[in-house]
């Protein structure tokens, strides 16, 4: 396994294996692993000859006041759960190499960004889909993959490769859940014993509204209130439960038709934790 920091020689890289005829797939993190980055490391592997991580906490998609400093960064830890997955190389840049002093450009998705996390982190997703464009533009994948963990990310980055031709192809893999529910996250590690406990009334509101909607519950207030119900009995900050139309993110007001997501972001002591549900469809 290769390490790069520069953003120079991983397209060097990049581009010797795209000439090679190479098919290069690309999993980006911001570190701290766990088996949901390593299960998008593994969707990449069954579709490509080489799988590049890219190990980047980025700046510009944290707000003033959020946990920027001190999101963990287990770096030792993360090399050896990419070594044993068989990562062929980490992109491990500086916050100086990716964004120069005086950088002045972004990238800007400006519909599905704005409801959800756009509304409470209203600099958020312009931090994301300026850093995905640019780790696209080093590392030069064919097939990248993301987590429906954060769905609202997958679906605006999406529409940032279609709407600027990325000729790249976007995965999106499924949640990996804790053997009890709670999302896997590397936030997770913030929670005290007893707010971990609590949280996993996110799950259990999911599961709920899940189980209603099977047995035909329609009304998008009905199933919301549900998951509402379980977190704020545990004592859960609820940032949004929100249910909107699983394409355009559009509010799903009234009898639910076509797929539906349910997402949730909710704080328990100080952490903010995010779940969501797709229905239908
Ligand atoms: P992060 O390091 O949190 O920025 O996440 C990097 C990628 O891993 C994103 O595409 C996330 O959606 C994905 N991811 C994070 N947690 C999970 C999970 N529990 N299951 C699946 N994918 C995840």
């Amino acid at each position: 396994m290769i390490e790069i920091g520069m953003i120079g020689e991983m397209q060097a890289r990049s581009g010797g294996w795209r000439r090679l005829g190479k098919r290069i797939g690309f999993v980006p993190t911001m570190g701290c692993l766990h088996a949901g980055h390593m299960s998008l490391v593994a969707e990449a592997k069954r579709r490509c000859d080489v799988v590049v991580v890219s190990i980047f906490v980025n700046p510009t998609q944290f707000g003033l006041g959020e946990d920027l400093d001190k999101y963990p960064r287990p770096i030792e830890e993360d090399r050896r759960l990419c070594r044993e997955a068989g990562v062929d190389a980490i992109f491990y840049p500086t916050a100086a190499e990716m964004y120069p002093a005086d950088a002045s450009t972004w990238v800007v998705e400006e519909s599905l960004s704005r409801p959800l996390c756009g509304a409470s982190r209203p600099t958020h997703f312009r931090g994301v889909t300026t850093v995905v464009a640019k780790l696209f533009l080093a590392t030069l994948p064919d097939v990248a993959v993301f987590g429906r963990k954060d769905a609202q990310q997958a679906l605006v980055i999406q529409r940032m490769v279609r709407d600027l031709n990325f000729p790249i192809e976007i995965i999106v893999a499924p949640i990996i859940r804790e053997a009890d529910g709670l999302a896997m996250s590397s936030r997770n590690r913030y929670l005290s014993a007893d707010d971990r406990q609590r949280a996993l009334a996110i799950h259990r509101g999911l599961k709920a509204a899940e189980s209603a909607f099977a047995t035909g519950e329609r009304s998008a207030e009905t199933l919301v209130g549900i998951v509402v119900a379980e977190i704020e009995a545990t004592g859960g900050k609820i940032d949004y439960v929100e249910c909107r139309r699983a394409d355009t993110l559009e509010l799903a007001g009234g009898r639910l038709d076509g797929q539906a997501l349910i997402a949730v972001a909710a704080r328990y002591g100080d952490t903010r934790l995010i779940d969501n549900l797709f229905l239908g469809g």
